[in-house]
């Protein structure tokens, strides 16, 4: 297929939540032809609400993208479409990218905002209370459950990170360490002083009990509790864009990024949870997304001029 005016773009912004958006309503409002494909899974999307972002605290995330998409209607030069895209390679001046319908699309610049997965650990019953009672980020949901005793699935440096924060929450949390113990012999006597607890017995299921959790374990102890803290090991990409196109990956595992988050590929910019190791947040994803949709813009700009 060849590049015509109906598919051709001068940014093409894959991945379309809240670095996406807010990219393309800096390129709407610069009047950039822009098309944004988005395969419509947000990594927030199991949550109810989200919190801690300006202006609307405690709203759900689908009503946060609703209004994104509604404040983009005004701007005739941004097109959203539904739609996963599987390929990207660098051709001619710009880009070409494939989607799983086969459908293709050509821009000048690229901005990749296509987030990251959580690789759950395997409890039965744990993938489905993600993003309910079973929450990662102190920061988004600390506030709704200080007042409910707390279990962190979490052992060795990752709990003694999670004691450390949550001191300001909670007291008296239980850890699970799912195993062997290795949170390290100083931290495990702060532990005692602050009076948290640590069991680490295999964790058999979790299940919603009421308004909290039920937690199975291995040795037979059923813990009851509001609501249980983990983070998983590892968060994953997506898909293969970046490397598809060459991207430096980081040795944290994200997309490596300059202050006008363009990638190492000149012309592929990069925002939102993929370029961070840690800060994954609606305000830096719509942060990253605005600054990306600016450069992209200057250089469009400057390489017209
Ligand atoms: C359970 C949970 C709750 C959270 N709550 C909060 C909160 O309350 N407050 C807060 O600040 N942060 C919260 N976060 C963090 C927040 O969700 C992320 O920081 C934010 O979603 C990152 O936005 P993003 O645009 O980078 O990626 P995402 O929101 O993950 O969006 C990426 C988009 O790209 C699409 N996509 C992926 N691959 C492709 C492809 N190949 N083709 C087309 N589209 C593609 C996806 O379908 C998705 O729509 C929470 C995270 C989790 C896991």
């Amino acid at each position: 297929m060849v590049s015509n005016s109906s598919n051709s773009y001068e940014v093409a912004i894959v991945g379309g939540a809240t670095a996406g958006l807010s990219a393309a309503l800096t390129l709407g409002r610069t009047l950039r032809r822009t098309i944004v494909l988005d395969g419509g899974e947000p990594r927030n999307k199991p949550a109810a609400h989200a919190h801690n972002f300006f202006t609307r605290d405690n709203t759900p995330p689908s009503e946060l993208l609703r209004i994104a998409r509604e404040q983009l209607q005004p701007y005739d030069t941004v097109h959203l479409r539904q739609a996963f895209v599987t390929t990207a390679a660098k051709e001619g001046n710009g880009f070409v990218l494939g989607t799983e319908s086969g459908e293709q699309f050509f821009a000048q610049k690229l901005i990749l905002t296509t987030g990251v997965n959580d690789d759950l650990a395997p409890i039965p019953g744990l993938a489905g209370l993600w993003g309910d009672r079973v929450i990662h980020c102190p920061y988004c949901h600390g506030y709704e459950v200080r007042r409910l005793p707390v279990c962190v699935i979490a052992n060795g440096e990752a709990a003694e990170h999670y004691a450390v924060t949550l001191s300001n929450w909670h007291s008296g949390i239980t850890f699970l360490t799912n195993g062997e113990n290795r949170i390290s012999t100083e931290m495990q006597e702060k532990f005692k002083e602050k009076g948290y607890k640590v069991n680490t017995s295999p964790i058999a299921s979790l299940e919603r009990s009421g308004q909290g959790v039920a937690i199975q374990l291995e040795n037979g102890e059923l813990l009851e509790t509001g609501a249980v803290y983990y983070r998983p090991e590892k968060v994953l990409f997506r898909n293969s864009l970046a490397e598809q196109l060459g991207c430096e990956i980081s040795p944290e595992g994200v997309v490596t990024v300059n202050a006008v988050y363009e990638t190492t590929v000149p012309g592929v910019f990069a925002a939102g949870d993929l370029t961070h190791p840690g800060l994954h947040q609606l305000y830096m994803a719509a942060a990253g997304g605005h600054l990306a949709g600016t450069n992209a813009n200057r250089i469009l700009t400057q390489e017209a001029w």
